[in-house]
């Protein structure tokens, strides 16, 4: 009787949630949904709070990072008597509304496209690492609960192909199908957000599907570094050692991250010379290529060049074009013509904004209960976002501008000379550009054909003066002005 009791009281509730789960789908897509918010299940309201349960910490992590404001206003929306929703971790599963425990299961032992949360590579046959989670620490650690988790749109099929990334999807695909490895390291680069981590996660779902035995670690430099750091401070550098050099493919994602020459980068080089040695594919991805990383330690470089080194160069607009209608299509939304030339005319500067840009007028439409995507609706939509991009200012613009101020050419202004009436307007124009750009301090120093530290070195020069020297933070302000506008 109680049970029953129970039971309908909560119908409604289980109801709403359903028909919130709709909403869900399509504003984030069927593969996000699958993914992370499907598993999740409503739990009893307590004085107007109510709780969401997720089967695992990782889970609830990441939906609290990724969904949660939504969820909450869309449960507020629906039933004004919730005032807060709590996310949770539901592990027991007493409640006949929690999950289904199959789900769990798969995660630890095989990851498929729907749901994958890195697995123990000592009892998976396909071991990966998604996390810095190795061997028996993947519950108790709590590193894993934060790393990023593998994507199941990080497929071959959902990465569209055109003249500037051919080359570099070649190469990954050779090496997801190749069982004898015929170049190594495969070295990717390119900078951010044109598709490397896709195509790093597209080879292991590649591998997963047609050669499950292969075993894969798949990690970020910075989850490789805090792992050996981890082991050497608990004195387990042997099993370490043992982990990584039984894999068949190691990957390892972010390479810039591998930081400073010293005990990590030696552990990295033997590890990766025992794996090449033997045969074993390494995958490296990077900001850049093997040669201008900085703080790698020379005889690491020249291992890294020695496989293949691909590029991944800017996209051009036919590529924008394809990828935005790849993207639309998997979203599930229909996208006029006009407002793709619109977008891929516009955002050039990375994949991961264009893609950005469509998400936000998508998730606009839905709001409006599916209304059209127009070219009008577009831009207002992205008004602000349009809006920095028509004055973003380059590096180049900020050199001309800063050696016309100063009355020098701009040859001087990259030059080394280090005469005062050089060397002050060359600090100005670095701290401008890194003021009003987003390039990194190693982009700005190649434009004025110097290093990172010279730099962060001008950047904080100037910042001192700028307070000492009223004069020459008059004519910053200037500069600053003429080159916002
Ligand atoms: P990176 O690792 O180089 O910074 P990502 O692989 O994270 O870039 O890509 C950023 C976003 O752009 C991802 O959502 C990815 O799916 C998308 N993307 C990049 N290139 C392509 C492509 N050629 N086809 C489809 N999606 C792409
Ligand atoms: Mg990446």
């Amino acid at each position: 009787m109680a049970e029953e009791a129970f039971a309908n009281d909560i119908r409604p509730i289980d109801t709403q949630w359903e028909q919130i789960c709709g909403q869900l789908r399509t504003e984030f897509g069927a593969t996000a949904f699958d993914s992370w918010l499907k598993p999740l299940t409503v739990g009893d309201i307590n004085d107007g709070e109510m709780s969401i349960c997720a089967p695992t910490a990782f889970m609830k992590n990441w939906v609290v990072a990724h969904y949660a404001d939504r969820i909450s206003k869309i449960w507020e929306q629906q039933n004004p008597s919730i005032k807060k929703v709590n996310f949770i971790v539901q592990t027991g599963f007493k409640d006949r509304r929690s999950v289904d425990t199959s789900l769990l299961k798969k995660i630890s032992t095989t990851p498929t496209p729907q749901n994958i949360y890195g697995c123990n590579i000592n009892s998976s046959s396909f071991g990966l690492v998604s996390g810095a989670s190795l061997a028996n620490d993947t519950v108790k650690n709590n590193a894993f609960n934060n790393a990023a988790p593998l994507n199941p749109s990080y497929t071959f099929e959902n990465f569209v192909v055109g003249k500037t990334n051919e080359f570099a999807y070649a190469a990954a695909r050779k090496a997801a199908e190749a069982k004898n490895v015929s170049f190594n390291p495969l070295f990717l680069y390119s900078s951010v957000g044109l598709g490397k981590t896709h195509l790093m996660q597209s080879i292991i779902w590649h591998i997963k599907q047609n050669d499950p035995n292969r075993n894969v670690i798949y990690l970020t430099a910075e989850q490789f570094v805090y792992k050996f750091v981890k082991a050497l401070r608990y004195k387990d550098t042997q099993s370490f050692k043992e982990q990584f050099r039984s894999v068949d493919v190691l990957m390892v994602d972010d390479f810039q991250f591998m930081g400073n020459k010293g005990t990590t980068q030696e552990e990295f080089f033997h590890t990766f010379s025992s794996l090449v040695e033997e045969g074993k594919q390494v995958i490296i991805s990077a900001d850049k290529s093997p040669t201008d990383l900085e703080g790698i330690e020379e005889r690491l470089k020249s291992r890294l060049v020695g496989g293949l080194v691909v590029d991944i160069m800017p996209t051009d607009f036919d590529l924008r074009m394809g990828i935005l209608q790849k993207k639309a299509e998997l979203m599930g939304i229909e996208l006029p013509t006009k407002v793709a030339e619109f977008l891929a005319q516009k955002i050039t500067s990375n994949v991961r904004e264009l893609e950005g840009s469509l998400k936000r007028v998508a998730a606009h439409s839905q709001l409006l209960s599916g209304k059209e995507i127009t070219l009008d609706m577009t831009q207002d939509v992205l008004k602000d976002m349009l809006r920095s991009i028509d004055r973003k200012t380059t590096i180049d613009e900020i050199q001309k501008k800063v050696a016309e101020h100063f009355n020098i050419s701009v040859k001087e202004l990259q030059s080394s000379r280090r005469a005062r009436t050089v060397a002050r307007p060359r600090q100005v124009a670095m701290y401008l550009a890194k003021q009003l750009t987003s390039r990194s301090l190693p982009e700005i120093g190649r434009k004025f054909d110097r290093d990172h530290t010279t730099v962060m070195h001008a950047v904080r020069k100037v910042e001192e003066l700028i307070i000492e020297d009223p004069n020459l933070a008059e004519n910053i302000e200037i500069l600053r002005r003429t080159l916002e506008n």
